[in-house]
């Protein structure tokens, strides 16, 4: 196994990123290292990015002023995104603020779960494991409709919180911050690597 990983570094948790991707490369056999993504040339030699959890509004701010819009939304490897990250990745937000890229085709609703719940823990059921995951949510989105291309992998009464298109997966919730590293292992299994 050999992947080239990135994590886009303009704002959000970034080194929780790059430290949950390290450990599942070691763990799949590989020592190559994690690189933080601030400008459309350190994309070239990326077989995957991460988008992090954070502001999407301020991101996709830094994104537009880094000149990073158009080659985020031609990169050719596989995206794994979180929460911020998932708003970012869809074709659709309920925020004006938010150039979206496109990536996936979903409708997304930023802080879909009110102010009074900034942050809690679910057991959530998700396609493709085996037993529940510990997703947190923070100040999360969900996608409340998605395309016929993307496969909804969990949901809550809320909406849908994981997806999957192609070699592209986005969470409303933070895989990077639990330790429980089985969505990085899935996806670096879809990326073929
Ligand atoms: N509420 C944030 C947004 O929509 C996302 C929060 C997060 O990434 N933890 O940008």
């Amino acid at each position: 196994m050999d992947a080239r990983i990135g994590v886009l570094a303009l704002q959000g948790d970034v080194s929780e990123h790059i430290r949950a991707f390290e450990e599942a490369l070691r763990a799949a056999g590989c020592n190559s290292p994690v690189v933080p993504v601030k400008k459309p040339e350190d994309l070239a030699p990326l077989d995957a990015l991460a988008i992090p959890g954070g502001e999407s509004t301020t991101i996709s701010r830094l994104i537009e002023k880094n000149g990073m819009y158009q080659p985020l939304s031609e990169f050719e490897g596989g995206i794994f995104a979180t929460c911020a990250g998932m708003v970012l990745m869809a074709s659709e937000a309920d925020d004006p603020r938010v150039r979206t890229l496109g990536r996936m085709d979903m409708h997304v609703a930023r802080n879909a779960f009110g102010r009074q719940r900034e942050s809690h823990e679910v057991r959530l059921d998700v396609a493709g494991l085996d037993s529940p995951f510990p997703a947190v949510f923070i100040r999360a989105p969900v996608a409340t409709r998605v395309g016929s291309g993307v496969q909804a992998l969990g949901a809550i009464d809320r909406g849908i919180v994981a997806v999957r298109q192609g070699k592209h997966m986005a969470f409303s919730f933070h895989p990077e911050l639990v330790g429980d590293l089985r969505l990085h292992t899935l996806f670096l299994k879809h990326l073929g690597r």
